[in-house]
């Protein structure tokens, strides 16, 4: 890939024209693109709208790999969209955006593409937010020049737009630059932008080992002097934010690198910040071992269980011969504060309890399998016993007698084709 603007360490974000690399200056192809993000952004460009594919599907695509999905942003309005596409839907109060639906015949899932119209910076929507509640006409005024899009977004390599009246990649925050380099930087004042929207902490993190690439100095400075904002982030905000991760086998890096940067206390409850580097084999496991597309219900079950496990344990031996009321009583108790942080639903907690009973049961030896096979979250209890024990310098004898039940385990439609096996093996 070439660039034609001049390498340089401090970019000026938006203060210059963007840098335009052609076509035949970058791997983009629309075959890369899915076909139905192709036809959306080629039927707003032949009604004479401004179309760009945007955010996570551009940087991808540059360095090579396949996006998880295609964000579209346009100069068309809401409505003008809905008026083009039928499949779709006007959403959000604040900042309106389309959702556009398409029905896969082999799939019962619609998939969907989000189109957002270009938005000026976020400082001013927060301002504006309470004022649109009375006059929803004023949410017109929160749309902005692709620029100003490009100076709202967090960091520089998730600001490229792809613009399919050329094939052109448009770059107006030196993104391309930090990608070559492998950089995340913040645009903007690193301070200001992190305290608007403290979850960028976590997301610099998060790209950052998604993508191998460094934190940039300024960048890391700010996050660090920002970090203890992560506490007032809204807790079904975090929790959305942290199902993201579960999917992108990105939560252990993620705990790697808050330890690192000491900020892993402003997100998780105190007691879980002291004890998650002791999660995080197993949570590299659960990264390895479960299917990480469209399921992260489960792999948010999977990832809490781990990282209340440490404390678990360390009150109740696994192998102690005590009442499992105690141990669901203690497992309701360490719930609590993550319960505070990222409002977990009821019947996730609920299964993280059944896990654990389950879970002592087979450590104690209890080797009743039809009665335990029967029992909702039993192969979630089988990751965590075999995960747990594989770990450990010496195995109980149940150990040898579980493994020798995985082959019948696996035909099981619960183990959902996953091969329990391998979780016995020696590496
Ligand atoms: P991926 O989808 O692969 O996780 P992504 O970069 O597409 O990565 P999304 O969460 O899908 O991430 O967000 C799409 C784009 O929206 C981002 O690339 C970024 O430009 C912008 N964005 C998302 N969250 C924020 C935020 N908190 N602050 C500013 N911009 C954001
Ligand atoms: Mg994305």
């Amino acid at each position: 890939m070439t660039t034609n603007h001049a390498p340089d360490d401090k970019p000026q974000a938006t203060t210059q024209e963007p840098v335009i690399i052609t076509r035949s200056d970058h791997p983009i192809s629309r075959k890369k693109i899915a076909q139905n993000a192709v036809k959306i952004l080629y039927r707003l460009k032949n009604r004479g709208f401004t179309a760009y594919l945007a955010g996570g599907a551009v940087r991808d695509m540059l360095l090579g790999d396949t996006p998880a999905d295609f964000d579209i942003v346009t100069d068309a309005t809401p409505k003008q969209i809905k008026r083009l596409f039928r499949n779709s839907r006007i959403i959000g109060r604040r900042f309106r955006l389309v959702h556009i639906f398409f029905h896969d015949r082999s799939n019962s899932i619609p998939q969907i593409y989000e189109i957002a119209t270009f938005r000026r910076p976020f400082t001013q929507e927060q301002d504006d937010a309470e004022r649109i509640k009375d006059e929803p006409e004023l949410a017109n005024n929160l749309f902005g020049t692709p620029k100003e899009d490009a100076s709202r977004r967090d960091f520089t390599v998730n600001a490229l737009f792809y613009n399919i009246a050329d094939f052109s990649v448009i770059d107006h925050v030196y993104g391309l630059n930090d990608l070559k380099n492998r950089i995340i930087r913040i645009i903007g004042d690193p301070n200001t932008r992190f305290a608007e929207d403290p979850v960028r902490i976590l997301r610099a993190l998060e790209f950052a080992c998604r993508l191998k690439f460094t934190i940039e100095e300024e960048t890391v400075k700010g996050l660090k002097a920002q970090a203890e904002a992560l506490s007032d982030v809204p807790p079904s905000r975090l929790r959305e934010e942290l199902k993201g991760l579960y999917t992108k086998k990105a939560t252990s890096g993620l705990l790697e690198l808050g330890n690192h940067y000491q900020i892993n206390q402003h997100w998780l409850p105190l007691e879980i910040a002291a004890s998650c580097l002791d999660s995080i084999p197993i949570i590299k496991q659960i990264e390895n071992f479960f299917p990480t597309t469209d399921n992260s219900k489960e792999l948010e079950k999977m990832v809490v269980a781990a990282l209340i496990m440490p404390n678990i344990i360390e009150k109740f031996p696994l192998h102690d011969n005590l009442r499992l009321g105690l141990v669901r009583e203690f497992v309701e108790e360490s719930l609590k504060p993550i319960n505070q942080r990222f409002n977990l639903p009821r019947f996730q907690r609920h299964a993280i309890k059944d896990i654990f009973t389950l879970l002592y049961r087979l450590s104690r030896g209890d080797k009743r399998v039809n009665k335990l096979v029967s029992r909702d979250h039993f192969f979630s209890a089988l990751f965590l016993y075999a995960t747990i024990n594989h770990q450990a310098p010496s195995k109980p004898d149940h150990f040898s007698f579980w493994q020798r039940q995985c082959d019948s385990l696996n035909r099981n439609p619960q183990a959902q084709g996953l091969d329990y096996s391998r979780l016995f093996l020696e590496d």
